[in-house]
């Protein structure tokens, strides 16, 4: 399962993390995670929460802030946010470049 190898990269950035700080507990993981990613964010919260049993984030909370799926048009600069991945300018019909949307990281985290 693809969000499953997800949760365990969060996981390890978390665990490395909280070790170099030295700390005792995770209380919060806060992702970044672009609508264009194509991450469940059911599957990804469930995921997680299973791999954190007998871990020092057992018990945190991963908050997923979903980032829409934004483009800049090529032509006239027009910004809009890209739907059905159409990635047709409504202005001018031009081209759209993706500006934001594809993010996949972790933005922070809380410690004790
Ligand atoms: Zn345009």
């Amino acid at each position: 399962m693809h969000e499953m190898a997800i949760a365990e990269g969060i996981l390890d950035i978390s665990l490395n993390y909280a070790k170099r700080e030295k700390a005792k507990k995770i209380a919060c993981v806060s992702l970044l995670l672009g609508e264009m990613s194509g991450v469940e964010t059911e599957a990804l919260t469930f995921c997680f929460e299973s791999l954190v049993k007998d871990t020092i984030a057992e018990g945190s909370s991963l908050v997923i802030n979903r980032i829409p799926l934004m483009g800049r048009c090529k032509e006239c600069a027009n910004e809009e946010h890209i739907e059905h991945y159409n990635f047709v300018c409504h202005k001018c019909g031009g081209t759209l470049e993706v500006i934001s949307g594809r993010e996949l990281q972790v933005e922070y985290i809380d410690m004790e």
